[in-house]
């Protein structure tokens, strides 16, 4: 059905998240060059192949029956800077956007070291923390609809809110981001770098297997703080556990089903909403479901 491109079947998605959760994609493509990811796209619409788009896979939940379709992973990794304008394939690690950008002196990314996402992933959710968010920064986003037409969207046309862009309503496929950056003091820039790193760790469960906050936060608070408030730090459903350092991250202690994650997040709304009044929205995207 795909002749012509290196696509596989039955791969296992897990080691492709940061969940290391979730079944089988029935057929997986690493896109490396646009050609590729629009040789596959006309495939897969020409047998009503149901296509995901698959980032750096930290924001996601697998089914344990993965996914029944044609995954894509992401994997245009073309970067380069113009004076003070950065662009990058959608599947460009931003944390290797952020390096390059701080070893040719410009500042504006680095707000996000030590998140993990790619480029397209970033720009998708509006990735952001500690006061700032990627929607600052993008000049232009070069993205294509699932017949493959590409189009260039300004940061207006993305619709940037808090994590929220018109991207996460409509089908686009995002190729490439330019960010606006500024020059900056190269070796502030590196210490900043190295500062945030080890904040970064302190702060949340690196080495763990986590896709980060689990939910939206609320108007007026935080998801972390109404789970530590009702005590649910430490509290497990089979191998899903709200994790003690982060309220707002479910970790994975290793043998964690799909299904005992989504246990674990009704669980959670369910207290939040009878015991606080809040009704929590997931920020986990699920993925086969
Ligand atoms: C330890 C940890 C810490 C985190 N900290 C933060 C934080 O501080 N702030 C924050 O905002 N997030 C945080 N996150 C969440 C995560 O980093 C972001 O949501 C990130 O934007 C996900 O990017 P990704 O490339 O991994 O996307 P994926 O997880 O691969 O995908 C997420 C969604 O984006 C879509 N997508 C991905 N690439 C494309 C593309 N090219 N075109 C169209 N759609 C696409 C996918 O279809 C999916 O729906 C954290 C996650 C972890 C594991």
């Amino acid at each position: 059905m795909f002749e012509g491109l290196p696509i596989e079947q039955q791969v296992p998605l897990a080691p492709f998240t940061t969940f290391k959760i979730g079944g089988p994609a029935k057929y997986f493509l690493r896109a490396k060059t646009l050609a590729e990811l629009l040789q596959a796209l006309t495939m897969a619409q020409s047998s009503n192949m149901a296509v995901y788009i698959l980032g750096g896979g930290s924001n996601v939940l697998v089914h344990d029956r993965g996914f029944d379709g044609l995954v894509i992973k992401m994997e245009l990794h073309d970067i380069s800077i113009t004076t003070t304008r950065l662009t990058a394939g959608a599947g460009v690690l931003l944390n290797t956007a952020i390096r390059l950008a701080v070893n040719a002196g410009l500042a504006g990314l680095e707000f996000a070291t030590g998140v993990p996402a790619s480029v397209g992933g970033a720009v998708w959710a509006n990735l952001g923390c500690r006061g700032s968010d990627i929607s600052q920064i993008v000049e232009s986003v070069v993205a294509c609809d699932r017949q493959g037409n590409q189009k260039i969207f300004t940061r207006a046309d993305c619709q940037f809110q808090y994590r929220d862009s018109m991207f996460k309503h409509q089908p686009w496929i995002i190729l490439q981001a330019s960010f606006q950056l500024h020059f900056g003091d190269n070796t502030a820039l590196r210490q900043r770098m190295v500062a945030l790193t080890k904040l970064k760790k302190n702060e949340q469960n690196v080495g763990e297997d986590t896709a980060g906050c689990a939910f939206r936060n609320p108007i007026n608070s935080t998801a972390s703080q109404l789970i530590d408030q009702l005590g649910l730090k430490g509290f497990q459903i089979g191998g899903a556990k709200v994790s003690e350092r982060h309220a707002n991250f479910i970790i994975n202690t290793g043998q964690a089903t799909a299904d005992q994650v989504v246990q674990l997040i009704s669980y959670i709304k369910q207290q939040v909403r009878d015991q606080l009044g809040v009704q929590l929205q997931e920020e986990i995207e699920y993925v086969g479901f």
